[in-house]
């Protein structure tokens, strides 16, 4: 392998205790203070592939049985600060086609002070994950990195409205930007998701990938595009942190494989769908936390077999 070998993966982001309310329409279910935030899924995703480190902050109440979940996983907790208050809260409620939700309650609790610090041998990421939080604190984490191989970053409508000008300088300053459709329309005011990206790249981001729920995962870079579909699950229970758990799978398979080819970059977007796929199908992170590399690469391989066809010769 070259010298540009790639191995080591942060995120800093928000680790949760969300209260949901969701489900198929026939067996509505709440489930409160269970775990989440862009950090948590994020990096339980990603662990099945490289050695993840989490940078966020959680509260007293945070129950131990989480960072033991993290510990497991095989997540390096020495940038995630206890302090003193409580832990981030924020609860949603999707519409019955769960296709669309509605924040009940947000309360930053110990968020409100987070200035998230980078361990000192933490600070020269191959690659980095900016997960959703205030662009400013994003901001801050860049000024602690020395050249990372790839940064990347997700965000949310609330940035998009509310902070703006601070997300533009996030944006001016990152290699990929993860958004889901909306997003991608409400930073760009483009209506068409390829104008959207384009206008997107613009602003910074060389690659923009465009997360499209049950339509799947747009990859816009230079003038090309790529699909990877989502996969048709019978069962979608919470589709809470399904874009964090996307950009875990991607993330964590370019540290495991070690390059940013553009091969690998397609496969990662497969295994971005994968790990995906997994997560709505049960609230919090139920599914994802105890999945089987076979089970794994079995989704990987129907994935695959969904739209793999051998060119037929004309009738
Ligand atoms: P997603 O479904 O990918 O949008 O991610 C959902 C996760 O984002 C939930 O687990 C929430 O805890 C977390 N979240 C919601 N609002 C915020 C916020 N304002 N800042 C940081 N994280 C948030």
């Amino acid at each position: 392998m070259s010298s540009d070998k790639i191995s080591s993966l942060v995120v800093v982001g928000s680790v949760a205790l969300d209260t949901i309310e969701a489900g198929p329409p026939t067996k509505r279910e709440t489930r409160q203070d269970v775990l989440g935030g862009s950090a948590s899924f994020f990096s339980v995703a990603a662990s099945y592939f490289a050695p993840v480190k989490l940078v966020a902050v959680v509260g007293e109440d945070f129950p131990r049985e989480h960072t033991d979940l993290f510990a497991k996983k095989g997540v390096a907790l020495d940038g995630l600060e206890r302090a003193k208050g409580k832990t981030f809260r924020w609860s949603g409620r999707y519409s019955d086609d769960l296709s669309s939700r509605t924040t009940l309650d947000t309360q930053l609790n110990v968020f409100a002070e987070f200035n998230p610090k980078l361990p000192s041998a933490w600070q020269s990421p191959d690659l980095l994950f900016l997960g959703n939080i205030l662009p400013t604190l994003q901001l801050s984490v860049l000024e602690q990195v020395k050249k990372p191989k790839l940064i990347a970053m997700d965000t949310m409508n609330l940035w998009i409205d509310t902070a703006r000008k601070d997300l533009g300088h996030v944006l001016s300053k990152i290699d990929l930007l993860f958004v889901n459709d909306e997003e991608a329309r409400q930073i760009s005011g483009e209506h068409n998701l390829s104008l959207a990206a384009k206008a997107i790249i613009k602003q910074g981001p060389k690659t923009v990938i465009v997360k499209r729920g049950d339509s799947g995962a747009l990859l816009f870079h230079e003038d090309k595009v790529f699909a990877a579909p989502a996969y048709p699950l019978e069962t979608v229970s919470d589709p809470t942190g399904a874009g964090d758990t996307f950009a875990g799978g991607f993330m964590g398979y370019l540290a495991k494989v070690g390059n940013l080819s553009a091969e690998s970059i397609r496969r990662a977007m497969y295994y971005g769908s994968v790990m995906a796929s997994f997560s709505v199908e049960a609230f919090s992170l139920d599914r994802l936390q105890d999945l089987k590399h076979e089970e794994i690469e079995a989704r990987y391989r129907a994935f695959i077999g969904l739209t793999h066809f051998e060119t037929l010769k004309p009738l």
